[in-house]
């Protein structure tokens, strides 16, 4: 199947393991993982703290910058993707929750993020679309349980109607060193051929693309590349937070 509806067996078993989170939730009340309070996992107190991003950004890589325009990575490199927004300023409140929903298996913390994120991102770009995560190395994901992008693109998918894309749309096709601590030509080469998009499914579409965190532009940049090259036609990517 080129995609999956929001009925998918893939979101009737993340809804059985919600219900399954909820209940265990009446014996052992959810604590903000930022703030430590008693009564949500992410308390509004801490999502209205979330460091907005600043403006003038690049309108290409959304990069904040001093003045309008394009930024000058912009200028010097045509990037495969038309756009990338970002929700939030990777620091302080949002690091840490960023930080607890990949590392310390706080998957649900898929939904209260996104609803943060939706309330900041404009509306997409609808027409033909398809949302698309970055993924994972195969083996990366089995280590942690679950891709962080595929949550955060699963509940943006629900939450704007849109359709989601299978998971072996886009696929990682080796694996790449960490892109903690490297600089962008380097992290570049690292990502570079790293992705491959399947032409039967993003062949003509618009796509909306869905991680976490956002440095560079690096990995987004070689993911658009693998959907270029399978002939997607419109690549908008959105990401919770912008690391700067
Ligand atoms: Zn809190
Ligand atoms: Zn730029």
């Amino acid at each position: 199947m080129a995609s999956a509806g929001p009925k998918s067996t893939q979101y009737l078993i993340e809804q059985a393991r919600r219900v399954a989170s909820a209940s265990l939730g009446l014996l052992f009340p959810p604590r903000c993982v930022v703030c430590g309070r008693v009564g949500a996992l992410l308390c509004t107190e801490c999502i209205a703290a979330f460091a907005s991003i600043p403006k003038p950004c690049c309108p290409v890589c959304g990069e904040p910058q001093i003045h309008t325009g394009l930024c000058p990575k912009c200028r010097e490199q045509r990037r495969a993707f038309d756009s990338i927004q970002s929700a939030f300023l990777f620091t302080g409140g949002i690091r840490k929750a960023i930080h607890a929903f990949k590392y310390q298996r706080q998957r649900d913390l898929a939904q209260p993020l996104v609803s943060a994120m939706m309330r900041v991102l404009p509306d997409p770009h609808r027409e033909n679309i398809l949302v698309c995560s970055v993924p994972l190395h195969p083996r990366r994901e089995k280590e942690r349980g679950y891709n962080q992008a595929t949550l955060l693109a699963g509940e943006l998918a629900r939450a704007w109607g849109l359709p989601l894309a299978a998971s072996d749309t886009l696929q990682r096709t080796r694996e790449t060193e960490s892109q903690v601590g490297l600089d962008f030509p380097t992290r570049q080469a690292n990502v570079g051929d790293a992705f491959w998009g399947n032409q039967a499914v993003v062949g003509g579409r618009s796509i909306l693309l869905v991680d976490d965190v956002c440095t560079t532009g690096a990995t987004l940049h070689a993911c658009a590349v693998a959907l270029r090259e399978a002939g997607a036609v419109h690549i908008q990517a959105v990401t919770l937070a912008r690391a700067t």
